[in-house]
């Protein structure tokens, strides 16, 4: 499609939200902020907030990190909170747009990778039908953090020939809120292989349960963690037997690990002594 295609389309677009069309096309920028630490951000992710006239993001993203964007920049939490109203992901793809099409350079800035577990992709999509330019920054995903703090690496020679990514809860059919995920247990149960379970904490029961009655033994090492990268991080070895009670004690956000190569895995809390030294160091 033309540039000239793409504007007329953006004003369509705008025309429909009642907006006045901007002379300067906008864009949106779908960008990973990584697990919470700020030096896991990528330097295109500095760049990207650092170009921001508005920052749209969700709860996840830390206070520390939202600070790098200028200080004029619009600023709008779309976080979900009991005591607000939330915004539908309909809604937020409607304000990404419309803030676009005022010629504005929006950031969609998201917890961990926007395309992992993140709706990133819906949002793309609504970017495309509206005639808007979107852009996506990958972000360091929290399972690559947790896995990393804990020493215990997802794929390891001998005892993890891979790795997969699942939710720990399937998206409501009838708007009676979130069940069981409907995964391929049978297949998750094969030995020598790592299952990490986003959005798991309080389906642990169910999950640990399936897993190994599909087979998977109960003695297969595990581990859960807390805020990966974050000051609060917690680290909690267990097994796959012991998942539910070990994931009893946290309120998340939080992964659940299940795997052979969760042997080599650390428990432990926050950042190490050293780590924190050299952090101060480098302030
Ligand atoms: N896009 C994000 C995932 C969003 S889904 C990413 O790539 O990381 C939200 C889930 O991600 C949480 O329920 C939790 O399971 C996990 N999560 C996100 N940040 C985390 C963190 N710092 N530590 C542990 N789990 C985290």
């Amino acid at each position: 499609m033309s540039q000239r295609d793409d504007r007329s389309k953006a004003r369509r677009g705008l025309v429909a939200l009642g907006g006045v069309p901007s002379a300067r096309p906008g864009a949106i920028w779908l960008v990973g902020a990584g697990p919470g630490d700020p030096e896991l951000l990528t330097i295109k992710a500095l760049k990207a907030l650092q170009a921001a006239q508005v920052v749209i993001h969700d709860g996840l993203v830390s206070d520390d990190i939202l600070d790098l964007a200028p200080a004029g920049a619009q600023r709008i939490s779309v976080a979900k909170r009991k005591s607000r109203h939330s915004y539908s992901q309909d809604e937020i793809n409607r304000m990404l747009v419309a803030f676009a099409q005022q010629g504005l350079n929006v950031v969609r800035l998201k917890g961990g990778d926007p395309f992992m577990f993140g709706r990133g992709g819906e949002e793309l999509e609504a970017a495309r039908a509206a005639g808007v330019s979107c852009h996506v920054v990958p972000g360091v995903t929290a399972a690559l953090a947790a896995s990393a703090s804990a020493g215990a690496p997802l794929t390891h020679r001998g005892a993890a020939q891979a790795v997969t990514f699942v939710t720990g809860h399937a998206a409501p059919k009838d708007g009676s809120g979130f069940g069981e995920p409907d995964l391929n247990w049978g297949s998750l149960a094969t030995a020598n292989q790592t299952v990490v379970i986003y959005m798991g904490l309080s389906m642990a029961a169910p999950i640990s349960a399936r897993l190994m009655a599909a087979g998977r033994a109960g003695a297969t090492p595990a581990l859960i963690v807390e805020n990966a990268s974050r000051r609060d991080e917690r680290r909690v070895t267990t097994t796959l037997a012991g998942l539910a009670e070990a994931a009893s004690a946290l309120t998340g956000p939080a992964l659940l690990i299940v795997g052979e190569a969760m042997a080599l895995a650390q428990a432990g809390e926050g950042r190490t002594e050293i780590e924190t030294l050299l952090r101060e160091a480098r302030a």
